[in-house]
C-alpha cells in the first residue's frame, strides 16, 4: 500500500490532479504540491478548500522547487513521505524527476515524454532516447514508473489494449484521434504549454506503416471521420508519443496519429514557423540578447489555465481499430467525450487538463491499492485496462464504445473488493 502524493508542476493539468486526489485523499493521504512558483501552488490549495474537494480533513501543502535539481526533489519527497510523485511539470523535468524517485523509492508517474530542450523530434522510438534507458534501473530498484498516463498519451494506450485483447481476433489498424470542438474565445492560444504544443508540431511526423516508421511532412495527410459528438471532423496525421511505445508493445502493422486543427489555428502556425518564431534554438538580437525565438512567443500567448472560464463545447478523443473477429471484418471505436464547461465547474480547469489529470489520479489510485504497483517501468498499454477504465468511468471520464452493434457505455467492472479506491 503507498500513500501521499507529491504533485509537480502547478499548472492547468496540475489543478485537475490536485483536486482528484483531494477528492480521494481517504486512500492516497498527505498531498503535496511543487511547482517553480509557490503562489501557484497556493492558489490550486485555496481552489480546493473553495470547491470543498477534499474527501476528509487532511495535508494540503505547497512547496517551491526547481525539480530540474534531483538533490532539492528527494529531498522533498523523504520530508513529505510521499510514495507516490505525479509528475505534470513541464516534460523537460521527466528525467530529474524520475532519477529522485529511483532513489527514494517512490513510484513516479508522468503525462508526457521526455523532451530535450535542444532537440526537437528525436529518433524515433522516442521513448528509447531517454524513458527506457531507466527501465532496468526501475527494475533492479523495484520501482514503479508509469509513463505517460494521460489522455493521449494514456487512455488511448489502454484503449488499444483493452481492445486488442476484447474485441479482436486480430487488429490491423489504430487510427487514434483527437478532436477538440471547443472555443475559448481568444485571437490565438494553445491549450496547453505552448512550447510543448509547437513542439509536436515543427519538426517531422511519424507513423507506423507496415511495421516500420514513415516519415510525414506535418498538415501532408488530411482525413474527416465521422466522430460521436463532435459530427464530421477535419484532422492532419501528427506525430505523437503514443505511437513509440504502442509500435513497440503491440502486434499491429499501422498505428497513425490524427489530430484536428481550424483552417485559423494552421494559419497562425505556419507565419510563425515561416518566421523562424517556433525555433528551440537561440538566436542574438541587435542588443546583444540572447532568447530562444519560441520561448518568447510562448511568453506572450495566454497561460493555457487562464482559458477554462470562458471554454465552451466538447472534446472526442479514442482509438479507431480495424481489423478481424471470427473470420469477419470488425471495427470499433473506443472514445471519450469530455466536456469543457462541466470541468471549469466541478475542477476550475478546462476539458484538455481535466482529460490529462484524471488518468494520472486513477493510475495513481491503482497504484496505491497495489493493481498497478507493478515495480517496474511500464507503457500504460503494458498494464491490465480494465480496472483503470473501470475507475475512470466513476471518475468523471466515462470511456464509450460503437461498433455494429451501436453506441454504448464501454461498463467494464471490477469486483467492489478489488478497486477499494473509493474513487470520487
Ligand atoms: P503548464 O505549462 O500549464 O504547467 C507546467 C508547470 O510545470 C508549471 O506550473 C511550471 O511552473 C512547472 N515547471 C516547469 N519547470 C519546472 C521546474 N524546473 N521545476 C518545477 N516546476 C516546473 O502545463 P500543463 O499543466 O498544461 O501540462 C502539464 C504536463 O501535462 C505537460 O507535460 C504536458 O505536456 C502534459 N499534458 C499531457 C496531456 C495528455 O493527454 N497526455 C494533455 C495535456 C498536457 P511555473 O508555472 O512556476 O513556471
Amino acid at each position: 500500500m503507498k500513500r501521499n502524493v507529491l504533485i509537480i508542476g502547478a499548472g492547468g493539468v496540475a489543478q485537475v490532479v490536485a483536486h482528484k486526489c483531494a477528492q480521494n485523499n481517504a486512500l492516497l493521504g498527505h498531498i503535496h504540491i511543487a511547482s517553480r512558483t509557490l503562489g501557484k501552488c497556493q492558489a490550486i490549495i485555496d481552489s480546493i478548500h473553495a470547491k470543498n474537494s477534499l474527501q476528509q480533513p487532511g495535508t494540503l501543502q505547497a512547496h517551491a522547487l526547481d525539480a530540474m535539481d534531483v538533490e532539492a526533489t528527494k529531498f522533498l519527497i523523504r520530508a513529505t513521505h510521499s510514495q507516490i510523485v505525479i509528475n505534470v511539470g513541464s516534460p523537460f523535468l521527466n528525467m530529474s524527476v524520475l532519477a529522485a524517485c529511483l532513489e527514494t523509492g517512490a513510484a513516479y508517474l508522468d503525462t508526457a515524454i521526455h523532451e530535450d530542450p535542444l532537440k526537437v523530434c528525436e529518433t524515433p522510438p522516442w521513448y528509447a532516447n531517454h524513458e527506457w534507458k531507466r527501465r532496468q534501473a526501475c527494475r533492479d530498484a523495484g520501482v514503479t514508473a508509469i509513463l505517460g498516463v494521460g489522455f493521449d498519451p494514456g487512455v488511448v494506450n489502454a484503449y488499444a489494449r483493452y481492445a486488442l485483447d476484447h474485441c479482436f481476433d486480430r487488429v490491423d489498424s489504430i487510427d487514434i484521434i483527437d478532436i477538440n470542438a471547443g472555443s475559448h474565445g481568444r485571437y490565438f492560444a494553445t491549450n496547453f504549454d505552448p512550447e510543448i504544443n509547437f513542439r509536436e508540431f515543427v519538426s517531422t511526423v511519424w507513423s507506423w506503416e507496415d511495421r516500420a516508421w514513415k516519415a510525414n511532412a506535418m498538415f501532408e495527410h488530411r482525413r474527416d471521420w465521422d466522430m460521436p459528438v463532435t459530427g464530421v471532423s477535419t484532422t492532419y496525421l501528427t506525430g505523437h508519443d503514443e505511437l513509440h511505445s504502442l509500435s513497440q508493445h503491440l502486434d499491429v502493422p499501422n498505428i497513425r496519429f490524427w489530430m484536428g486543427f481550424s483552417a485559423h489555428y494552421i494559419n497562425v502556425f505556419t507565419v510563425l514557423k515561416n518566421l523562424g518564431l517556433l525555433s528551440e534554438q537561440p538566436v542574438r538580437t541587435a542588443r546583444g540578447l540572447e532568447v530562444v525565438p519560441l520561448e518568447v512567443v510562448k511568453a506572450v500567448l495566454p497561460d493555457p489555465a487562464s482559458l477554462a472560464p470562458d471554454y465552451q463545447g466538447k472534446t472526442c478523443i479514442g482509438d479507431l481499430l480495424k481489423g478481424e473477429r471470427n473470420g469477419q471484418p470488425h471495427e470499433v471505436l473506443i472514445y471519450n467525450s469530455c466536456d469543457h464547461g462541466e470541468s471549469f465547474t466541478e475542477v476550475g480547469s478546462q476539458a484538455i487538463s481535466y482529460t490529462a489529470g484524471v488518468p494520472a489520479v486513477a493510475a495513481a489510485l491503482l497504484i496505491a491499492n497495489g493493481i498497478w504497483d507493478v515495480g517496474q517501468m511500464a507503457n500504460v498499454e503494458e498494464l491490465d485496462p480494465v480496472p483503470f477504465i473501470a475507475l475512470m468511468n466513476r471518475m468523471g471520464l466515462q470511456t464509450r464504445i460503437r461498433d455494429a452493434q451501436g453506441d454504448r457505455l464501454l461498463d467494464v467492472r471490477l469486483p467492489e473488493e478489488k478497486l477499494r479506491a473509493n474513487a470520487r
